[in-house]
This record gives structure tokens, C-alpha cells and sequence, in this order.
């Protein structure tokens, strides 16, 4: 069996900008090496959650490993704390967590802390408080970011999040999403806690000396993409392959190591256009020496995308581009170029544009450009995320 290497660039799809010459930035990119591949790759366009859907890279990457959603994704929160490799045990409630600031009347001044540098002594404080007879547990992510896990018996996940996405206002009241009575008693306690946590931040030293510097104090917890905690099948028990990932963002780690994958730790790897590209396909050409199937995730896209960014966005491809030249020695290996979702620069947000995806195989096409529109003509079509894992492995099988 050939060995499978999946290259998501992240919201990579998009649409004609007229600072492009009404050319997509993938269309516009001149990208040698991928084009090389193309020539012996089978084409399509991809919905990953389904057509029609705007997809949030989460169960955009579920679905693209063909999990069912409905089954297995119940929110954000708990890949997020898989991100951050929380161990959570069955019916723990996980939450994505923003320390704030609000002020003394309750109105929030900042989501984020003015972006802290670390929450580190904030959620040391708050760790392992128990309230009704439900654990909160926390961990720091990078700057203002955190994980909050509740762990008790008759918790449920259908509850709103507190988070207004914006200042000048109060926090929202958490509320049950239905009538269960998991949800009312998740939101009840979650409430208590939110509050208590808020006096005990607020009076914490660290905050004091901070609002006599003139710092915003990190004294509340915005909490938001709750989802209760399943186990999910792995990849090897899945499609007995031995998986590993190559990302720098916490969200995708996170997805991967639900899926059981190993995430490697490769330097330079930061999830931002910042990242160290050549440090990725490198570790991805060795990983490939223990591991049969290799994730590599690739975010600069998507943020140019949400910039509004096409040209950066063409450029930051040819970039990617430019570093692949590695890829292309691989032997014995199917590769796949595709996107999670689309993040259009004139939209500055994803949408439900199918992305455009490449197999690099024994087939081909004919076609000559990875862009959306020359895929478009493909003889995959346009399918579903969930049908690539199944194309993928029929395609490895095939001598
Ligand atoms: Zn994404
Ligand atoms: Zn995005």
C-alpha cells in the first residue's frame, strides 16, 4: 500500500478579486511545483461538510477525515482542550475560554485582556473549584486563551455561551438550549461559577498591581462552543493507519489528537505567516518513516483570507509553493492539496464554496493549474468531504 500525505491550506478557496484581475489568488498564483504534480493528479472540487454549508474549520477537518458529525462533533470546546491535551473523561462539558476585562458595573472594556501575554496565574487560581458538586478545571493557551472543562454527574452540553463578541456590554447569562434538565442545571452552575470566579479574579494581588499599572485587569471568563466529550475511533482502528500531524495551531492538534493521530513537534511551526514551511515538509518527509499517513496543516491562508488580503494571500501561496519542491521527490506516495473550507477575501469570512482539491496519483486529468476553476473540470466532480478518506485508500491500494 502507498503512503498518504494530506496538505490542507487552510480557507486556501476563494473567489475573482478585482486587485487580481478578477483571478482567484490561487489562480493568480504562479506555483511551479504544484503544477508539476498536477500533471499526473485526478481533480475535483470538495464541499467538506456539505454543499451549500459554510463550514468552521473544525467539523470542516472532521468531516474531511470522515467522521460523521452528528455523531461525533458536539462543539468546539472539547477539540480545543484536545489542543491543549486536557485529558477529558465521558460527559466532561468543554468550553473555549477568553479572559476579560469588565469593569465595576459588570460592562466588559476588553474580550481579551488587551491580548495578555499569559493567563498563566489566572487559571491556577481558578483550577479545581468545585461548585454543586461539578469540578472546573483549566488550563492557559496562548495569550488571552483558555480551556474550561466541567466534570460532574448530570451535565449537558445545549447551553448558550456568555460571550456578546463585543464591548460596552454586559456578559450574556448562560442559558439551557432546551428543556432537558442537564442543560438548566449546566447553565445554573456554570453561572455560579462565572460569577465567583469574577470576585475571586478581581481581587486576586496580581490584578491589583495591574490596574495600579494601568494594565486591564484579567478578571472574567468569557466562555463559548460547548460540546460534551466523546471518545472517537482512531485512525488505526479506524483505517489501520498510523497517522501522525504536522500543524501549528492548537484547533487542529486538537482535532488530530481526537482522532488519535500524533501530533509531532516541529520548531518554527506556529500556525501564524509567520510559520516555518520548510521545517513542516521536512518533518513530514521524515515522518514518513515511521508513520503511514501524514497531516500536514498550513493556517497563513485563512488569515489573509479573513484580512481581505488577495494579493498577501496570492503571495503567501507561492510562498507555500516554494517550499515543496521535497514533496515532489516522494516516492511510493499519494498527496493531496486541498483546502477545509473556502475564506474569500472579499468576504473576510468563510463560505460554502466547495474548495478545490488535487490527488496526486498514477491518473491524471489534464490539468495544468491547482485552482479553483481548473479543478472544476476534474474528473472527481465535486464530492464531500467525507468521500475523500475512502477515494484516498482505494487510491493507495491501487498499484
Ligand atoms: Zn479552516
Ligand atoms: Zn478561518
Amino acid at each position: 500500500m502507498k503512503k498518504i500525505l494530506l496538505m490542507i491550506l487552510d480557507g486556501v478557496g476563494d473567489r475573482p478579486s478585482k486587485c487580481l484581475e478578477n483571478r482567484t489568488p490561487l489562480g493568480a498564483a504562479r506555483i511551479p511545483n504544484i503544477d508539476s504534480l498536477i500533471k499526473n493528479s485526478l481533480c475535483g472540487l470538495m464541499d467538506s461538510v456539505g454543499k451549500g454549508i459554510k463550514p468552521e474549520s473544525d467539523n470542516a477537518h472532521l468531516s474531511i477525515f470522515d467522521y460523521n458529525l452528528k455523531k461525533y462533533y458536539t462543539g468546539r470546546g472539547p477539540l480545543e482542550a484536545s489542543g491543549l491535551e486536557m485529558k477529558m473523561n465521558h460527559g466532561d462539558i468543554a468550553f473555549r475560554a477568553n479572559f476579560a476585562t469588565i469593569d465595576d458595573s459588570g460592562i466588559i472594556k476588553d474580550r481579551r485582556t488587551g491580548r495578555i501575554e499569559s493567563v498563566k496565574p489566572f487559571v491556577n487560581k481558578l483550577n479545581g473549584m468545585k461548585i454543586d458538586g461539578i469540578k472546573f478545571l483549566l488550563k492557559a493557551g496562548t495569550s488571552h486563551r483558555a480551556c474550561l472543562i466541567m466534570r460532574g454527574k448530570g451535565l449537558g452540553s445545549k447551553i448558550s455561551d456568555n460571550d456578546p463578541h463585543k464591548t460596552g456590554v454586559k456578559p450574556i447569562l448562560i442559558k439551557a438550549l432546551n428543556s432537558g434538565k442537564e442543560a438548566k442545571f449546566t447553565a445554573d452552575v456554570l453561572n455560579k461559577f462565572l460569577e465567583k470566579a469574577n470576585h475571586i479574579l478581581d481581587e486576586m494581588k496580581l490584578n491589583k498591581e495591574r490596574n495600579k499599572q494601568g494594565k486591564l485587569k484579567a478578571n472574567y471568563l468569557l466562555v463559548r462552543g460547548a460540546g460534551i466529550y466523546k471518545k472517537i475511533p482512531t485512525f488505526k482502528e479506524k483505517y489501520k493507519l498510523n497517522a501522525c500531524c504536522i500543524a501549528g495551531g492548537g484547533l487542529y492538534k486538537g482535532v488530530a489528537r481526537a482522532t488519535g493521530m500524533k501530533i509531532l513537534k516541529v520548531k518554527g511551526a506556529t500556525g501564524t505567516l509567520e510559520t516555518d514551511i520548510n521545517a513542516k515538509i521536512n518533518a513530514a518527509i521524515n515522518a514518513f518513516k515511521k508513520y503511514n499517513f501524514v497531516f500536514v496543516h498550513i493556517k497563513g491562508t485563512d488569515i489573509l483570507g479573513h484580512d481581505g488580503k488577495c494579493k498577501e494571500k496570492m503571495e503567501f501561496i507561492e510562498k507555500i509553493d516554494s517550499k515543496l519542491k521535497p514533496i515532489i521527490k516522494l516516492k511510493n506516495t499519494v498527496i493531496v492539496i486541498t483546502g477545509d473550507h473556502s475564506t474569500p477575501c472579499r468576504i473576510k469570512d468563510h463560505s460554502a464554496d466547495p474548495v478545490p482539491l488535487m490527488i496526486f496519483c498514477n491518473k491524471n486529468d489534464q490539468i495544468k493549474h491547482f485552482s479553483e476553476k481548473d479543478c472544476g473540470a476534474g474528473s472527481l466532480g465535486r464530492i464531500l468531504g467525507t468521500d475523500l478518506m475512502p477515494i484516498l485508500l482505494k487510491l493507495a491500494k491501487n498499484k
